[in-house]
């Protein structure tokens, strides 16, 4: 079995590029967001552990968590290292999880759903810091099976790595989509993944999806006989896509925070599904984001359970997500 240790090579590259003494401050004032670590009883990481695994560690000056820089007028969210803005990220992967997916691939690692149910929270936490701001230390990487019935929209970029809640949530939906669509015409359904995250989180073009806990999935498109396109489409289809939602909100591996979906989206959901009783008790969760009309926006929390993941969840105060149409960077490929 893969064990996902420390990546020691990451940490020494960075060590021998880092000054032997840090400056006792950067060069501007650093405000580190220490409120908004993801829970309020989490102790912060070390600094060792960040340099190890946050990408933008030497960006954030030193600090665990992306913060503001307090300028002449007003406090400024700190933008993304210059660098981060790539299309791919595959570079960030330590070796742990290149032979992770080597050994998912060649079946090695058995049933991937039973490993994660058997590893899940056994290396403590992941995600650190808040979506917007944030890393993820030792991110699992979603692979595409026959039984998970998943297609990545762009595996070559390397943004398909979330926590262990993140990747097992995603296997048990294509899972469930497998056998609600059975039959020989359906088997070229597929549950279509967009962004997660990259290797070790932080920045990546979008607004959050900086810690292992965001997603964008593209509608469940299933036609008997046709094989579901592999992309970001705006073909809604209702009765489908409530299916879809439910499985999400009723998986075992994550809670789901929010969910986001344009409002036009979301009032069709309501004209056709609010006499389901499910309706009554996730409408709350599913919140509109403008320009989510080719995808839904999911985020999860830290642990299994019901949505909002906790008992006074505020899902209307949730971090936004881009409010682009195609919630990707304008990027193109090298
Ligand atoms: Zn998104």
């Amino acid at each position: 079995m893969t064990s996902f240790g420390s990546s020691s090579g990451f940490a020494a590259s960075l060590t021998s590029v880092l000054p032997e003494f840090l400056p006792c401050s950067p060069s501007s004032e650093f405000i580190e967001d220490v409120s908004s670590l993801n829970q309020t009883d989490r102790e912060l990481p070390d600094l060792g552990f960040c340099s190890e695994w946050n990408p933008e560690f030497t960006h954030n000056g030193h600090h665990c968590c992306g913060g503001y820089i307090r300028t002449r007028r007003r406090h400024r969210k700190l933008k993304c290292a210059p660098e981060r803005r790539k299309f791919r990220y595959c570079d960030e992967m330590t070796e742990e999880q290149k032979e992770y997916a080597e050994e998912v691939q060649s079946g090695k690692l058995g049933d991937i759903l039973q490993l994660i149910t058997q590893e899940m929270g056994g290396r403590g936490e992941q995600a650190y810091c808040t979506v917007n701001n944030g890393f993820l230390a030792h991110g699992r990487r979603l692979i595409p099976s026959a039984l998970n019935h998943v297609a990545i929209r762009s595996p070559e970029r390397c943004v398909d790595f979330g926590t262990d809640g993140m990747i097992g949530m995603i296997e048990y939906v294509g899972r469930e989509v497998g056998k609600r669509f059975s039959g020989e015409e359906y088997k070229g359904v597929k549950l279509v993944v967009g962004d997660i995250a990259a290797p070790r989180g932080g920045c990546l073009g979008h607004a959050s999806h900086t810690t292992g806990q965001d997603a964008d999935i593209g509608f469940l498109w299933a036609k008997p006989g046709r094989d579901s396109p592999i992309e970001l489409h705006r073909d809604f289809d209702v009765k489908t896509e409530w299916w879809l939602i439910k499985q999400f909100f009723s998986n075992p591996y994550a809670c789901i925070k929010v969910m986001f979906l344009d409002r036009r989206l979301i009032n069709k959901l309501a004209k056709s599904v609010s006499q389901d009783e499910d309706w009554q008790k996730y409408r709350r969760f599913i919140r509109h984001m403008p320009g989510h009309r080719n995808h839904v926006h999911v985020r999860i929390g830290d642990y299994p359970g019901p949505p909002g993941c906790v008992a006074d969840a505020k899902p209307e105060l949730e971090e936004l997500e881009d409010a682009s149409d195609t919630d990707y960077p304008d990027l193109s490929a090298e």
